[in-house]
């Protein structure tokens, strides 16, 4: 079973549910925990595990052979990350920071003067804690692209995950495009919120990226008892679920927080086993 953690708003809890989780179902379980917030991993963080590279994640970028280039502008006319700056009567400058490798430039230049080339964007580590095996990729500084990250993490896990029970990807916060990148293919998923107006407004986002990707889910209320419930609960009743566990703004949760450990919670428990029944069924 493939399970997204997933959720609108950063710093909700998502990877606090996600190790919390994959700890609570490593009991009796096979699990690979995959960590696909490329932008800012920290699950091997909460679980103390030393990651190992498997491999550099390279993304295409285009070279110019100025010897070709007639200086027509149409390679920058085209890119729409604005990575080729372009003065009439001079040769485009490229801006590899700001290029995703869409290839439009290649493709709109009448002289055949762009090639392609490749830059480095990032890495994807794993690792094991216990009975609990361990993916991420992680993006370099300065790289716009984590989308390529998490397709990079998806091919590394794609021969390995058949043999694990569950597979849990926490994913990046937002809904852009590595998030469904990694929430693709799975089989269910659960959206962390907060009970604010903020977190209700990015739930809302998220509960609609689930919908249009047919991918059934529930609501995971972080921080419960602060704030107004309600409004989590109209927004869940709205797309048509309903939230599945309330985890308490407690001193132990925050101290393991603070400190950088997994959660330790009976709420836990109870998704795991709600997951385990599902699975069995
Ligand atoms: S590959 Fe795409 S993003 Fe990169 S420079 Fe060319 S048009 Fe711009
Ligand atoms: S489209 Fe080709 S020819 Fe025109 S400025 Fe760009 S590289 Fe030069």
């Amino acid at each position: 079973m493939r399970l997204g953690i997933t959720g609108g708003k950063g710093g909700t809890g998502k990877s606090t549910v996600a190790t919390a989780l994959a700890i609570e179902l490593a009991k009796k379980n096979k699990v690979l925990l995959i960590d696909a917030d490329a932008d800012c991993p920290n699950d091997h963080l909460i679980l103390s595990i030393k990651r190992k590279k498997a491999n550099d994640v390279f993304q295409l970028i285009p070279k110019w052979n100025l010897k070709k280039c007639i200086k027509c502008g149409k390679c920058s006319f085209v890119c729409k990350q604005h990575a080729i700056v372009f003065v009439k009567g001079n040769y485009p400058i490229f801006i590899p920071e700001q290029c995703n490798g869409c290839k439009a430039c290649m493709f709109a230049c009448p002289e055949k003067a762009i090639k392609k080339d490749k830059k480095k964007i990032g890495s994807v580590y794993y690792g094991k804690k216990e009975n609990i095996s361990f993916v991420s990729g992680e993006l370099d500084p300065n790289q716009p692209s984590s989308e390529f990250i998490v397709s990079s993490v998806n091919n590394y896990v794609k021969s390995k995950q058949d043999k694990y029970d569950f597979v849990i990807i926490d994913t990046a916060a937002g809904t852009h495009c590595d998030v469904i990148s990694a929430l693709k293919e799975c089989d269910f998923a659960f959206a962390v919120t907060e009970p604010t107006p903020l977190g209700e407004h990015d739930l809302k986002l998220i509960l609609q990226l689930l919908k249009i990707l047919k991918i059934p889910c529930f609501v995971i209320l972080n921080k419960a008892d602060v704030g107004d419930k309600n409004l989590i609960k109209k927004t869940a009743n709205k797309f048509k679920t309903k939230i599945i566990a309330e985890i308490p703004y407690k001193k132990s949760i925050l101290n393991a927080y603070s400190k950088g450990e997994p959660i330790k919670d009976k709420k836990i428990k109870q998704i795991a086993d709600f997951l385990i029944k599902k699975f069995h069924d």
